[in-house]
């Protein structure tokens, strides 16, 4: 006898249930990021023998789990962070959610949980965002944050891959994150925790790389520094920024070259879609002006020595929160490393024109194939 093949999922199957109480969406002024969410979910079931069940969308609700379930005790969760715009003509658009769905199902089979098809879940989130669509504010810096979730749901203390799981997809409208224009931040390089290492699950996002990061946040933060720098290794090779990808301009030593440096993809850090985005720009308009855009490992001995030489031009962390995050100083081993901004500056010209260039695409000003309209 033949056995059915466990379902991927199947956009066209969706069931729609509406709430019966709709809020009213909060003044945008008011918008504080991830404490205000739409009326509805989607919510997706996932058994190890029926495969993925009928996508749902309904009424935003608590979720009913078993204290034995899985989740809470092995951490069997991962997440995507991605956003809806709406474009000057009211249409919504995600920012190429390909990457998030690429990202989403590598941290899912990372920690055995089941993974499906990229473009079905698109479909999905892209009708979801249009029934929710009264929540997304008009104006640039303005935008709903959808959160991709998938959790492990199986009831069992027993250590095992497992075999049902729900995705769900919550949204939660966001103002701009820098409401009076940029504001550079000054960060603390860690030395006595590391992130991520070699063979580890750093470059996946999972919920449990995220809270042994708040403590080090907490303790740069107490010391009067916004985010802390996470460094990796004796040669304290630089990686990210609280959840940001980091961004290095300097000028060569020996030939005076501009250089726009960015950690490699070596298992140590998240492959953020900004960092993506900006290389590919990088690439595509600064390359031409000389630049050189490189994916490799750089040291805070050697940041500092570019600091000391005046060829530090600028640094920025990279993500989908900020877009770009402009840094001012860094402080590492009792000295502050200044990062190149003036005084009276904000930000430097390479993070200015990655927003712009960015925001052009994400608010689809600039027709791109990295703007999908849902
Ligand atoms: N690094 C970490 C650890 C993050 O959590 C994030 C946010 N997802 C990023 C980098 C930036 O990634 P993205 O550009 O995809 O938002």
């Amino acid at each position: 006898a033949s056995v059915a093949k466990p379902l991927d999922i199947d956009p066209t199957k969706l069931s729609i249930t509406k709430t019966q109480n709709p809020k009213t969406p909060k003044d945008p002024s008011e918008l504080v990021f991830g404490r205000e969410f739409t009326d509805h979910m989607l919510t997706i079931e996932w058994t190890k023998n029926d495969g993925w069940l009928t996508p749902t969308i309904q009424p935003y609700q608590n979720l009913s789990l078993d204290p034995a379930t899985c989740v809470f005790h092995y951490a069997f969760e991962c997440f995507e962070g991605m956003k809806a715009y709406r474009d000057s003509k009211g249409q919504i658009r995600l920012f190429r959610p390909d990457k998030n769905m690429e990202r989403f199902n590598k941290s899912a089979a990372r920690i055995a949980l089941p993974t499906f098809s990229p473009t079905s879940l698109i479909d999905l989130i892209a009708k979801f965002v249009k029934l929710e669509e009264r929540f997304i504010p008009d104006g640039r810096g303005y935008s709903l944050y959808l959160r991709p979730t998938l959790i492990g749901t199986q009831k069992t203390l027993g250590i095992g891959a497992p075999g049902s799981a729900l995705l769900f997809v919550i949204a939660s409208p966001v103002g701009p994150y820098y409401p009076t224009g940029f504001k550079a931040v000054s960060l603390e390089a860690t030395d006595y925790a590391v992130r991520a290492w070699p063979g580890g699950v750093g470059d996946k996002k999972l919920g449990a790389n995220y809270a042994p990061c708040i403590v080090p946040q907490m303790e740069a933060a107490s010391r009067g520094f916004q985010q802390n720098l996470w460094l990796f290794g004796p040669e304290e090779y630089v990686t990210e920024v609280g959840t940001m990808n980091l961004f290095v301009a300097i000028r060569n030593k020996e030939t005076n070259q501009k250089e726009l440096i960015t950690a490699p993809l070596d298992g140590t850090i998240l492959g953020g879609i900004t960092r993506d985005s900006i290389l590919s720009l990088a690439r595509e308009k600064l390359a031409p002006d000389g630049w050189l855009i490189s994916e490799r490992k750089i040291t805070m001995p050697q940041l500092y020595e570019a600091s000391l030489e005046g060829r530090l031009i600028e640094v920025f962390g990279a993500g989908t929160a900020a877009v770009v995050s402009p840094v001012r100083k860094i402080s590492w081993k009792g000295k502050l490393v200044d990062c190149g901004l003036a005084e009276n500056e904000e930000s430097g010209e390479v993070a200015n024109k990655m927003k712009t260039w960015i925001e052009a695409r994400q608010y689809g000003d600039e027709e791109h194939e990295w703007s999908h309209i849902c």
